[in-house]
């Protein structure tokens, strides 16, 4: 056993950073300190003990694992785990954001979540999205404008999840993150394209070009991007806590840029309508998590307004009620046989989260993972053949016979890829996964003028208008309401410990692929490492069963079509984080090892 990589905290502490930039010839070229080191290896699955996490990023795993080996435990990590994705993946979280942390907690065998999602303004109302001839507004416009900008709710739960769970202050935790930003790192090509995709809108904001867009062109790959604002904000929120962003200056500058958004000439947004005093209202939320089993594991999710717990838990009770239906059992298909079960049953699963899942009391969370109602749901479903899309939304009544599932139907919004997924264990066997997004990437394309940051585009989350005349829709906007969440951060455990983690960023293609990856390792029997790098299917009820290309250019393509499938490549699906827990000696951190330039797992004490 040895230390997995170099310490980077301690490294920034005594300022003398042996991390520095692989693209010498930008880093050696650039006046400032040196940067934050992109030649920590990307490794995409690490086993070992003392402690593991997994990121999209290596400088954030490396805070994470730093924050483990100073005797923080895993909220510590996933903090300033959390903190350190806002400097180096600003585009996909933030402190203008807001996200869901499960964890457990290895003293009580207790699991609880946060909810940090963003919140509307106390003035919206359900036709807020509506334009004057009574049809929603066009998408994209509300994205790029201060009405999509929801009171941030990452500050809050970092504070509560340092308080409530961690063992270091928030200012220590934050200290990696904001030296980050100060000292810059290296832009690679992932990071330049993301910017050169949305070159059109940041250009619209200058605040925003003045950091992504030097000189009018994307940052490009070596640059050295450093952030002295956005340290500022972190120097903020460590001195003040979350009340610098819902008290102080911080967040008055939130409320005026969503109010009155500072564009290029000649570009005219919507104003948003967020006051300082929704600012001042916002809390994050304690909240039971979803509970379901499966295999005689306990599945623990993200309850509403996320869909993600609730979706998650039903994927996997259907598929154990076509095994009862069949007689056969998942690790027995065929690649293409799971592939129709696992779209049918997600398919499935989503009429019932669209139909009964947002921001609203009377969530039926129980019956909709119980495993009465996934049978009675089940009926719909046919070895040979494909439902017609969209699949009816079904009655979790409590009252679960026959085959009853509504004549109505529920279509299915438009939802894209972004956000970060980040996971840690620590040596006691607390757990966290933690899953974070300031909506699309780049959020609202709006940075917050001397803060750095960019503001979310949360409120798009919202169904604009009814998603199915005459029927209840959960999440239509409404006053202080939180929008309705993806977002899937999942802990599993065995006979009360911890057994496995898994989340992952992509609107929501969440679910599927956090329910592919869990049922990759509980139903296959599959290494964490391949069950995240397998290639992923993900039916959301809508008329198209997306696949990746390994599978739609394959057998399993050809024998979806020839059930009725009406397939569709897509290039990739999620960027998952997991970490499989053998026992406290023996953690198997897993990162994405290929799709969107890979992801970083690693462990304290790595087995060689
Ligand atoms: N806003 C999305 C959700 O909460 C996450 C953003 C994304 O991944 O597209 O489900």
């Amino acid at each position: 056993m040895g230390r997995a990589t170099p310490t980077l905290i301690s490294t920034l502490a005594a300022g003398a950073l042996a991390l520095t930039a692989a693209t010498g010839g930008a880093a050696t070229a650039d006046p400032g300190p040196p940067p934050v080191g992109h030649d920590l290896p990307k490794v995409p699955v690490m086993r070992g003990a003392g402690g593991a996490v997994a990121s999209v990023d290596p400088i954030v795993s490396q805070i994470g694992i730093d924050v483990l080996e100073r005797g923080g435990n895993a909220a510590d990590a996933a903090v300033a785990m959390a903190a350190a994705v806002g400097v180096v993946e600003p585009y996909s979280s933030g402190i203008g954001g807001g996200g869901f942390f499960v964890h457990y907690d290895a003293d009580t065998g207790k699991v609880e979540t946060i909810d940090g999602r963003e919140t509307a303004p106390a003035s919206f109302h359900d036709k807020v999205f509506v334009g004057a001839d009574g049809t929603a507004m066009d998408f994209d416009t509300v994205v790029n404008s201060g009405l999509s900008v929801g009171v941030p709710g990452t500050p809050a739960t970092w504070e509560m999840a340092a308080e409530r769970y961690g063992t270091m202050s928030l200012n220590k935790l934050l200290k990696p993150a904001e030296e980050t930003a100060r000292k810059g790192f290296v832009v690679d090509q992932t990071f330049h394209d993301a910017t050169a995709d949305n070159a059109e809108r940041f250009a619209m904001f200058p605040d925003t070009a003045k950091i992504y867009l030097p000189g009018g062109e994307p940052i490009k790959v070596g640059a050295v991007l450093r952030n002295p604002d956005l340290a500022k904000a972190y120097r903020q929120l460590r001195t003040h806590g979350s009340a610098a962003m819902q008290r102080g200056a911080m967040g008055e500058a939130v409320v005026d840029t969503a109010r009155n958004p500072r564009t290029a000439p000649g570009v005219t947004v919507p104003s948003g309508q967020m006051t300082r005093s929704d600012m001042r209202a916002y809390e994050a939320k304690v909240k039971a998590p979803t509970h379901s089993e499966h295999r005689g594991l306990d599945i623990y999710g993200m309850a509403a307004p996320s869909s993600g717990g609730i979706a998650v838990g039903e994927i996997l009770n259907l598929l154990e009620s076509y095994e009862e239906r069949t007689g056969k059992r998942t690790q027995d298909l065929s690649e293409g046989e799971w592939a129709h079960w696992f779209a049918e049953a997600s398919a499935t699963a989503f009429a019932d989260r669209n139909r009964w899942v947002g921001d609203v009391p009377d969530v039926p969370t129980q019956e909709l993972l119980s495993q009465d109602f996934a049978d009675e749901r089940s009926c719909l479903f046919g070895e040979d053949s494909t439902m017609t899309r969209p699949v009816p939304f079904g009655q979790p009544d409590g009252s679960y016979d026959d085959c009853q599932a509504s004549t109505e139907t529920t279509a299915v919004g438009s939802e894209d890829q972004h956000t970060t997924s980040l996971t840690a264990v620590d040596k006691d066997g607390n757990t966290v996964t933690y899953t974070l997004t300031i909506e699309q990437y780049g959020g609202s394309g709006m940075v917050v003028p001397g803060y750095g940051f960019l503001l979310n585009n949360e409120l798009t989350d919202f169904n604009f208008t009814p998603v199915t005349d005459g029927v209840p829709d959960p999440n239509l906007p409404g006053p202080g309401k939180r929008p309705r969440s993806s977002m899937a951060p999942t802990i599993v455990l065995e006979d009360g410990t911890p057994w496995m983690t898994a989340g992952s960023p992509g609107g929501a293609t969440i679910i599927t692929t956090v329910a592919q990856l869990v049922g990759g390792v509980v139903d296959h029997d599959l290494a964490i490492g391949d069950a995240l790098a397998a290639p992923r299917v993900s039916s959301r009820n809508g008329s198209a069963t997306e696949l990746e290309p390994a599978l739609a250019d394959g057998d399993v393509g050809d024998y979806l079509r020839s059930l009725g499938h009406a397939t569709k490549k897509v290039d990739r699906i999620g960027n998952a984080t997991g970490i499989r827990v053998h026992g406290l000696d023996d953690l198997e951190a897993a990162a994405e090892p290929t799709r969107a330039s890979g992801g970083s797992a690693m462990v304290v004490d790595e087995d060689r």
